[in-house]
């Protein structure tokens, strides 16, 4: 059977030792008052609730699945979720990060962040509900009107309700400028939608009282594009008077899908059949207030991904330790034993420590990420508020695409060291597999995260984002040049940022000339940039880890193991993603594939 233990002790030496969250949150005046300890309180009971209740419905939901019932168009999810779902609304976890004018408690988005990690570990599939209403939460927060705040925000950040995002249609998901359906503005201000949405995560279930759909649709003058595509928000009940859910709105589940993973959340055609919503923000400029969904989305896209990761490393871990096959290559370790187990076998170490650098240095890459998004929304000055949003709107699609990508690679290393019983569902294994593979595709797949970061985000940008960040790993690099303990991570740290320096300058050069150029390189560019942060964190980790193991922690041995893994056997791939990323677009373009 599978287990999951909550990575506190690492959280925490990510959070206070490597970011100095005290310092972090002192400086921000929403968050003066809380200290690192609440903090890990906090993530102590969450990290409860996730083992304790969710864990032990993955497994089941993914049997079970979601049940669509045509008759009454309504969905059941599997045994179990809901009432975990009203046992987390009444312990108060859906309102942990929201503003207090709403309900929420004010805490920062770098402890949401760490908690979400446990919830996805424990279960992606029931965790994607309370996490698309996040989003809802973030996007009306940001452009919802004064009215559509008090409507819905206090019910988002209770839980009472849920929320969505509708934008994919049959004809168009990466493009979203081909999407037809249709708002038709109402003599009382209200709008009426008409269209087909599909792929709907969390469109349709029995969690809770009402579903807050934000649906792209186009106005009657609009044309085609996507800069013209404006938000509603359309709930399943329309609110009454007193803001409760009242008369039933004319949207609707057509069906669920069937998939490959995360069965356990219900994955809606939605159909609108003139259906009541409101306008959010302003006409036209809906992709826009989205965006701030879409943004809050792929980081939380990357913590499913970790999640995964370290539930799959630590599962992986205690079979190479308990099952036995073969001996060591440098003699018998398990002498009273008829085999080693596995764990003795190098290939079986090399996996192991795959998922687990993967797993450390994305949490270390995301808490980094999370503490930016809290300087951006609430440091007091405008400067270091700005600068903060550059960072992360640089860093977004590292995180969803780099990280969705190593959690494949990792829980797929996690199942291999299984053998055959990975492969068959009695350990939880294939399952890991099955449900990170959507990481990849969802919130805009790998491939466009990859065409955001270097079209829009370094090349349009002539590289000032990449430079102000570099900036940053150069002053660690030069703080840390007399240090010859730290040679061993600055020295390929430093020679990795110098030739994604010029690759990009390469890159920039063919792409003028040429657009496709863009085009070729933008997958493996990503993946190099990936390894540049993880090589940064590593190294910054290294150097805590130098000067605390002396005390003779067990924790900082590991950490530098991990750190020296990482330097010797994942950070090399950059050399062959550096020359596919320079080999052009030529041999991409050549074949006649008619
Ligand atoms: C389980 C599940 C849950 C989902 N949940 C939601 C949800 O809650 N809300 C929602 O609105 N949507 C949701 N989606 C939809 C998801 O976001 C889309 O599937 C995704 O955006 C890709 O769109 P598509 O499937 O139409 O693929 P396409 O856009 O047809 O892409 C096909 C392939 O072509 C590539 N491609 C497309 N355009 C380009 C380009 N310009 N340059 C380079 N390559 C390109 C893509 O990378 C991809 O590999 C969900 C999907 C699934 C499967």
């Amino acid at each position: 059977m599978p287990h999951y233990q909550p990575p506190l002790r690492d959280m925490h030496f990510v959070l206070d030792e490597l970011l100095d969250l005290n310092a972090e949150l002192a400086q921000l005046p929403a968050h003066a008052g809380l200290d690192a300890t609440t903090v890990h309180q906090v993530l102590e009971e969450g990290g409860k609730f996730a083992a304790e209740r969710l864990f032990p419905l993955n497994q089941t939901g993914d049997r079970e699945g979601c049940q669509y019932d045509a008759a009454t168009r309504s969905v059941t999810t599997p045994r179990g979720f809901r009432d975990a779902y009203q046992q987390y609304v009444a312990a108060g976890w859906p309102s942990l990060a929201c503003d207090p004018a709403y309900g929420g408690q004010g805490l920062p988005v770098a402890l949401n962040n760490a908690f979400y990690e446990m919830l996805n570990a424990a279960n992606q599939a029931w965790t994607m509900y309370p996490g698309l209403s996040h989003g809802a939460y973030e996007c009306l927060h940001a452009h919802g009107s004064e009215a559509q705040k008090q409507l819905y925000l206090p019910r988002l950040v209770s839980g009472e309700w849920t929320g969505t995002m509708c934008l994919t249609e049959a004809h168009c998901g990466t493009d979203l400028g081909l999407l037809r359906t249709r708002a038709e503005p109402q003599p009382d201000g209200s709008y009426r939608l008409t269209g087909n949405k599909i792929f709907i995560s969390a469109g349709e279930h029995d969690m809770a009282a009402n579903i807050v759909h934000l649906v792209l649709a186009r106005l009657p003058d609009a044309p085609s594009g996507t800069r013209v595509i404006s938000l509603f928000v359309v709930p399943k009940f329309l609110p009454d008077a007193q803001g409760e859910p009242g008369e039933r709105n004319a949207i609707g589940c057509g069906a669920i899908e069937h998939k490959m993973g995360i069965h356990g959340n219900a994955t809606c055609q939605i159909n609108l059949d003139g259906a009541t919503g409101w306008l959010i923000g302003e006409p036209h400029r809906g992709l826009n207030a989205m965006f701030v969904m879409m943004n809050a989305a792929r980081l939380g896209v990357g913590m499913q991904s970790l999640g995964l990761t370290e539930v799959a490393y630590q599962n992986a871990l205690a079979y190479a330790r308990e099952r036995a096959q073969g001996r060591s290559l440098s003699g018998t370790k398990a002498s009273s034993a008829p085999a080693d187990p596995i764990i003795v076998h190098p290939d079986v170490r090399r996996m192991l420590m795959t998922a687990r650098a993967y797993a450390e240095g994305g949490r270390a890459f995301t808490s980094y990420v999370a503490l930016m998004i809290d300087r951006e929304l609430n440091h007091p000055d405008d400067s270091v508020r700005r600068e903060a949003a550059d960072e992360v709107a640089l860093l977004t699609p590292i995180v969803k695409a780099f990280l969705t990508d190593n959690a494949w690679i990792a829980t797929s290393e996690a199942l291999q060291v299984f053998g055959g019983h990975g492969y068959i569902a009695e350990w939880g294994m294939e399952q890991y597999v099955r449900d990170a593979r959507i990481n990849m595709i969802y919130e805009g797949t790998n491939t466009i995260q990859s065409l955001d970061l270097l079209g829009r985000k370094v090349l349009m940008d002539q590289g000032e984002k990449l430079r102000r960040f570099g900036e940053k790993i150069r002053h660690f690099i030069v703080a840390q040049s007399a240090d010859p303990a730290m040679a061993e991570f600055i020295t390929p740290l430093a020679d990795l940022a110098e030739k994604l320096v010029k690759l990009t300058a390469e890159i920039g050069g063919k792409a003028a000339a040429d657009p496709e150029e863009m085009g070729a390189a933008a997958v493996p560019y990503l993946r190099v940039a990936g390894h540049l942060v993880y090589a940064y964190f590593f190294a910054r980790m290294a150097k805590l880890s130098l000067t605390r193991a002396a005390g003779g922690d067990p924790f900082y041995q590991a950490k530098l193991a991990t750190a020296r893994f990482y330097f010797a056997r994942l950070l090399p791939e950059t050399a062959m993603l550096i020359r596919q990323a320079r080999s052009g677009a030529a041999s991409l373009m050549a074949m006649d594939f008619s």
